[in-house]
């Protein structure tokens, strides 16, 4: 089952901008199903604790205050072969490299401001599932 899912966030500028409904469109036409939902503003702290691996990375600093300037949408989505597939439909990090038609490249502004996460692994999108939502709140 952990295989099918991966993790999302819509990231701050994309809920500023009002783009949060649709990205998740595009994310359901894409065949994938919403398995947990919330909206919330992670602290300074939380972020950091969310992008740990990338501590060591000359933008964690920016990352974390970018990640907590405004709220976010925190999502788990099910598909087969959901990580790799969500990797694609959200294209490259940096929107200017990343495919037409993908929600980098309609949604992002920029290598840091791109409009949403996406987990690398099953392993992965499983720890991060749990960092924001208990097993009870996942259908
Ligand atoms: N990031 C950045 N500058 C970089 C690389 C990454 O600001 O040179 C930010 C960007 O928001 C990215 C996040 O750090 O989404 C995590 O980086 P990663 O390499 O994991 O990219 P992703 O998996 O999100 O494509
Ligand atoms: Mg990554």
């Amino acid at each position: 089952m952990s295989g099918n899912r991966t993790f999302t966030m819509v990231k701050p500028e994309a809920v500023e901008n009002s783009d949060s409904g649709a990205i998740l469109a595009k994310i359901e036409e894409a065949g994938f199903r919403i398995v947990a939902m919330k909206k919330l503003h992670l602290s300074a702290e939380r972020a950091g604790k969310f992008y740990e691996v990338h501590n060591e990375r000359p933008f964690y600093g920016e990352l974390v205050e970018y990640m907590s300037s405004g709220p976010i949408v925190a999502v788990v989505l099910e598909k087969s072969n959901a990580v790799a597939d969500f990797r694609t439909l959200i294209g490259a990090t940096d929107p200017s490299e990343a495919a037409d038609g993908t929600i980098r490249k309609l949604f992002a502004e920029s290598k840091a401001k791109n409009a949403v996460h996406g987990s690398d692994s099953d392993e992965n999108a499983a720890i991060e599932a749990s960092f924001f939502f208990a097993e009870l709140e996942q259908f």
